[in-house]
């Protein structure tokens, strides 16, 4: 047992996750508690060891005690999952079995350690920079704690830990939990800051902003500076090509006298490479001599960093100054250890000056510093077959795809904004698996005898490898040059291993290729015979080879698992193999990294002191020890969790906050049966010196939303492509039938076929002739997109099969839409006729696409540089103007009540405003193979769709309890299942047993998408669909809104219907006899109202007055401007701005702590709501379902 003084031991129950980056304990100042860290930590750690070994023991004396630490694992699925858990598995406290009994405690009292335990030990191990104890400690405290969110410090301390080692799936999970649960949370600004980093290393972009720009309004206080956010949000348009912005913003942070030195040698790098890579910022020649300047700015600014030498060297290199180059590359080596770039580049510049022995030398330094290093074994296997060494060129290659396809493709893809993806690397994977196949042919054809035979003028790949430093360039270079390289080897001995196998199987048992080359590779094969006289174009092709894509030595080597965490490579999206650019995407990863752990690692003294003050300013206090005992205490955290500690202080939540509605006898409870009275006067008991945290509206206690598992029941290959549900209509009244309703109700997605002929609907009124002639100047928006066949989804290359759907968007009108329509329509008329010439047979829709894309008439259609042709598809034509496009709506009236665009039973239709192609019609306007990538419905509502003709679509569905499946392979394939666009390959859902519905919309077929399926569509033929939500008045559409709702919240993603607004309009408009829909409505209700008055009260207790202000038929319901949540009733608005944003409360909180300055309105009085809320009562009828 350990003796603390109560001094030591108020400090120690100070201390969690929060100090973080603001208690530096390297400082001598600090040193005594430093030291008082360490002893606890060890004494804690003699705590759970000694009761590991009480257990054994118990366990060898045939008493199995179940013991909270045998227990199975509450979170299998999660720990399971992540990938970050298992190499530190082992370390899990096992220290050995001890048999000392120290204590003369009973043996039933120390066989249990309190999980507290673990979550105290991952925060002290986390305050001394020690990681992976503290993700060991953290790991098992979510194991063993079964409400592990409710502790808020423990999910900031485990999200930074997982951020450190670079696991950002997990850490955003984790802080995003926490700021899902406690906005106002004490560091919710550093959480924002890294969920802003991460997600933009994830190429989530516009979250990205989101989330930088709320910790940039942050007042609070932070481990970095206001600057140090704007230069990420700046570097953040930099990664989405918004090189003018970026280039604005960067000169906007230099123009400020506080900009500190670090942060300038990163903006001149920043702004120089931009200079060098960016075409759009001048003249070649200024940008060049621009970017050697602000290179050298940045090397002047922060004189040791590698990476600004380095692309000085390639600028240098890049203007022809070799000898420049090779000294920067050179400093560069000397200031970063081991980067496998610089060799890479050391490299090219030796190829081009025609010595290739020493190229293979800096190549081989390139691979061995970073195995995965793909351009460098792309120009290593361009070396070779530049010597006509064929075999080693092969293994080369092969070793250049097997680092792509370990490598995940990035989305590139966010949200309404479409930028081309990985088209770089596409291409070259392309050229790399043809230029394998052609070697391939080549090595089959010839006896492997004939070539190895050949004076070799390299020595092999495999002797290359093995030979530490080569005589030659021993001999040739600089004294110097060699140290370095034998400092780099001595530096990373592990890195040397045997070398990359020689692919076994080539060309001996597989088809002997045609040896012509394809078109595409040209460039390859012109550069590999004509290796020795690079001109400056193919200098700059090899560069571009070499900036591709590596992977950072950083995360080779950080003890995280990297394949899901690395930073690298998901931003870049501009350069096409054999294209002019160079993309900067190279920096971008270490620029994260970097600033990261600069920024994180800043502390200002004074912040420092505010937080510190905590700990002393605590001394004087005692109160709540239960356990204190004069002298020494032993730490038992049941008492301390006890401990009630309001000293003031900088954190505004103390302890980790449990939500206030739950059963904890000090707080009152609530439950829907309460009237607004009860309501009202429970809250009044709540505490308002904490602006409260609760803002869910589903049930109270809830963890925080997830996506579901898939249900667990196997299902056989013919379960896996179930028949889609149909009903063909003869007649009206079919088409009126309750069952009609009833069957769409039941299942996932259902077609009525026939419909418009039943109701004899004139779909005329939307063909594109009708369109044109009413409104030809209406907008349309266009995505460009590659035309592909329906079940598959390549990537640009045609290479690899995968998730990422690429598409542009632009703008354009009906009539010029229309006439693209036509005039795509007439081409292929054109083909067929062509064909029709040539003796072949009228081909049904899709046949013909197959052969049109063989023909040669394709290759004068509009045609991507690499080879897929391209289509557009007009999206999102909005059709609620009811001037405009009288005739269409009134048509659509003829529907039966449960799919009309408005209607009673519609709960889309009490929002009381206008939520654009929800509540109102919206058009679409395909060509062959227009998709709809995969997604739910906003807010997981229901959709009508109709064929207006005359081409056919094909649908793809997942029924909604699959919806968590789909999410986690979206994931493994690194697109955001909410903001990404994806294409899902269906053999990766059969895997994962998901099954798929798939089936034809004819012209006058309606489709119906029950609540929550995911689907996706693509035209077959020439078609426009029109399309609409609807929201049936049941339980489960209510509460799968709500989910959605909530899922939304936590992943910063607007939610479009306003639920809270919905349900309390929902109340005043309708009766409802469900007992289920009636009670989540009326929760709804309760946990609003109290968060209002709770809000209310709080606002009030902060010396602000709640001005009413009242609301506007039918104004809009209101959604912050800062974090796009909804806002109902109490909004909050700064008081000197010219226009009037609404901020939630914790946004406002951000921008001013005490609300000074801000100014407090009410929508509805609360009498209002109260009454609302009182009179919605369960309707009672008799026996009929249903009410209206
Ligand atoms: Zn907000």
């Amino acid at each position: 047992m350990i003796q603390y003084s109560l001094e030591d031991l108020q400090t120690i129950l100070q201390l969690d996750s929060r100090y973080y980056g603001f208690l530096d304990l390297s400082d001598p100042k600090n040193s005594e508690l430093k030291e008082l860290i360490q002893r606890t930590i060890t004494a804690l750690q003699d705590e759970v060891a000694h009761s590991y070994s009480m257990n054994i023991i118990k366990q060898h004396d045939g008493k199995l005690v179940p013991t909270k630490s045998d227990q199975p694992i509450s979170d299998g699925e999660h720990i399971k999952e992540n990938s970050c858990n298992t190499q530190y598995q082992s370390k899990d406290f096992k220290w050995g079995m001890s048999n000392e009994t120290s204590s003369n405690k009973s043996v039933a009292e120390i066989d249990e350690v309190d999980v507290n335990t673990y979550c105290k030990l991952g925060h002290l191990h986390l305050l001394m920079y020690e990681h992976s104890e503290a993700l060991s400690a953290y790991q098992k405290y979510m194991r063993l704690c079964e409400k592990y969110w409710e502790d808020h410090a423990f999910l900031y301390g485990i999200g930074i830990v997982y951020f450190e080692f670079r696991c950002f799936k997990w850490s955003i999970k984790s802080l995003q939990e926490l700021l899902y649960l406690n906005p106002h949370f004490t560091c919710a600004n550093e959480a924002h800051l890294r969920l802003g980093l991460m997600l933009k290393a994830n190429g989530e972009f516009r979250t990205a902003l989101k989330h930088l720009q709320l910790a940039l309004i942050d007042t609070s206080p932070s481990t970095f500076t206001d600057l140090q956010v704007k230069f990420q949000i700046a570097h953040l348009y930099e990664v989405q090509n918004k090189h003018k912005a970026a280039k604005e913003s960067y000169e906007f942070i230099l123009n400020n006298k506080n900009v500190s030195l670090d942060l300038k040698a990163d903006i001149y790098r920043q702004l120089g490479w931009m200079y060098h890579c960016v075409e759009c910022l001048g003249e070649k020649k200024e940008r060049e001599s621009n970017a050697l300047l602000f290179l050298q700015k940045s090397i002047e600014a922060d004189p040791k960093c590698g990476q600004s030498l380095y692309l000085l060297g390639r600028c240098y290199a890049g203007v022809n100054k070799v000898h420049d180059a090779f000294l920067a590359y050179r400093n560069s080596v000397e200031k970063s250890e081991g980067n496998a770039d610089t060799w890479c580049s050391i490299g090219v510049l030796y190829q081009q000056q025609n010595q290739p022995t020493d190229a293979l030398q800096a190549y081989i330094c390139a691979v061995q510093l970073d195995k995965e290093h793909r351009s460098a074994w792309t120009n290593l296997g361009i070396l070779y077959e530049s010597c006509g060494q064929l075999r080693d060129a092969y293994a080369c290659y092969s070793n250049a795809i097997k680092r792509i396809s370990n490598k995940k493709i990035g989305n590139g893809q966010e949200g309404n904004k479409a930028v081309f993806s990985k088209s770089s690397t596409n291409g070259l994977t392309k050229g790399l698996a043809q230029r394998v196949k052609f070697l391939e042919s080549q090595l089959s054809q010839a006896p492997l005898p004939s070539i190895t035979s050949k004076r070799r003028q390299l020595c092999s790949i495999e002797e290359a490898w093995n030979l530490p430093i080569s005589l030659e360039i021993n001999s040739r270079q600089q004294q110097q040059s060699v140290q370095m390289q034998q400092r780099q080897f001595g530096k990373n001995p592990s890195v040397q291993g045997p070398p990359p196998p020689y692919p076994h199987s080539h060309g001996s048992q597989s088809n002997p290729l045609p040896a012509k080359r394809s078109k595409d590779d040209g460039e390859y094969s012109f550069l590999q015979q004509n290796q020795k006289n690079l001109n400056e174009q193919q200098d700059k092709l090899l560069h571009q080879l070499s900036a591709q894509n590596r992977q950072a030595l950083k995360n080779s080597s950080s003890p995280g698992p990297t394949s899901s965490t690395s930073t690298s490579e998901t931003i870049s999206d501009r350069t096409n193999f054999g294209s002019e650019i160079i993309s900067s995407d190279n920096i971008k990863e270490d620029t994260d990294a970097n600033d990261l752990a600069r920024i994180v690692s800043t502390v200002t003294d004074q912040k420092l002191k505010i937080r510190c003050q905590n700990i002393s300013t605590k001394l004087s206090e005692d109160q709540g020890l239960n356990n204190y005992d004069g002298t020494n205490v032993s730490i038992k955290y049941e008492s301390l969790t006890n401990c009630n500690d309001d000293t003031q202080n900088n954190f505004k939540d103390q302890k980790p906050k449990v939500e206030y509605d739950n059963d904890q006898e000090s707080l009152p409870t609530f439950n829907i049966q309460m009237d607004s009275k009860q309501l009202l006067s429970a809250v009044k008991l709540l505490p308002v010196d904490e602006p409260p945290i609760n803002f869910t509206i589903t049930a109270k206690n809830a963890p925080p939303p997830a996506p579901p598992d898939c249900p667990p029941q196997r299902l056989t290959r013919e379960q896996l492509l179930p028949p889609t549900p149909s009903v063909h209509l003869e007649n009206k009244k079919n088409a009126f039938s309750p069952q009609l309703q009833e069957f769409c109700l039941k299942h996932p997605i259902a077609v009525v076929r026939g419909l418009a002929g039943a109701l004899k609907l004139d779909l005329g009124l939307f063909s594109t002739k009708t369109l044109v002639e009413a409104n030809p100047d209406h907008s349309v928006e266009v995505r460009t997109q590659v035309n592909q066949s329906p079940d598959e989804n390549w990537d640009v290359s045609q290479a690899k099969r995968v998730w990422a759907c690429i598409s542009h968007r632009s703008h354009t009108t009906i009539a010029k839409y229309a006439q693209y329509q036509a005039s795509s329509f007439q081409d292929s008329l054109k083909d067929e006729g062509d064909k029709g010439s040539a003796g072949s047979q009228v081909m049904s829709d899709s046949d013909s696409k197959d052969s049109v894309s063989n023909s040669n008439i394709n290759l004068k259609r509009k045609r991507q540089k690499n080879g897929s042709k391209m289509l557009r598809f007009g999206t999102n034509v909005d059709l609620s103007d009811e001037r405009k496009w009288k005739p269409q709506l009134s048509e659509l009236q003829k529907l039966p009540a449960f799919a009309r665009v408005i209607s009673a039973a519609n709960m889309l239709s009490h929002v009381g405003h206008v939520i654009l192609g929800m509540n109102t019609v919206q058009l679409y306007m395909k060509v062959p193979g227009s998709r709809t990538p995969g997604h739910q419905e906003n807010n997981n509502f229901c959709s009508i769709n109709i064929n207006i003709g005359p081409g056919d679509c094909e649908w793809f569905a997942v029924p909604d309890a699959y919806w968590g499946g789909i999410h986690n392979l979206c994931e493994k394939n690194s697109i955001s299942y909410l903001h990404g666009s994806w294409w899902p390959v269906l053999e990766d859902l059969y895997k994962e047993n998901i099954p798929v519905y798939r089936f034809i919309q004819k012209p006058g077929d309606l489709v119906w998408v029950n609540a929550g399926c995911v689907h996706w569509v693509q035209s077959v033929g020439w078609c426009n669909n029109i399309a609409w939500n609807v929201g049936p008045l049941t339980a489960r559409q209510y509460s799968l809104a709500i989910e959605r709702y909530e899922w939304n919240k936590l992943q910063s993603f607007k939610s479009i219907v306003p639920m809270i607004h919905l349900s309390w309009n929902l109340a005043r408009n309708i009766k409802v006899s469900d007992v289920k829909l009636f009670e989540l409505i009326k929760m709804c209700l309760l946990q609003s109202l109290k968060n209002v008055f709770h809000l209310q009260e709080y606002v009030k207790s902060k010396g602000v007055e709640v001005r009413f202000n009242g609301r506007g038929k039918n104004e809009a319901s209101h959604y912050c401007g800062q974090c796009e949540v909804e806002v109902f009733n109490v909004l909050f608005i700064r008081e000197q701005e010219k226009r009037h944003v609404v901020h939630c409360l914790p946004c406002a909180l951000k921008l001013s702590p005490s609300l000074q300055g801000i100014v407090c309105l009410e929508e509805y009085r609360l009498s209002e709501l109260q009454q609302v809320y009182d009179s919605f009562t369960l309707y009672r009828t008799q026996g009929l379902g249903q009410a209206h």
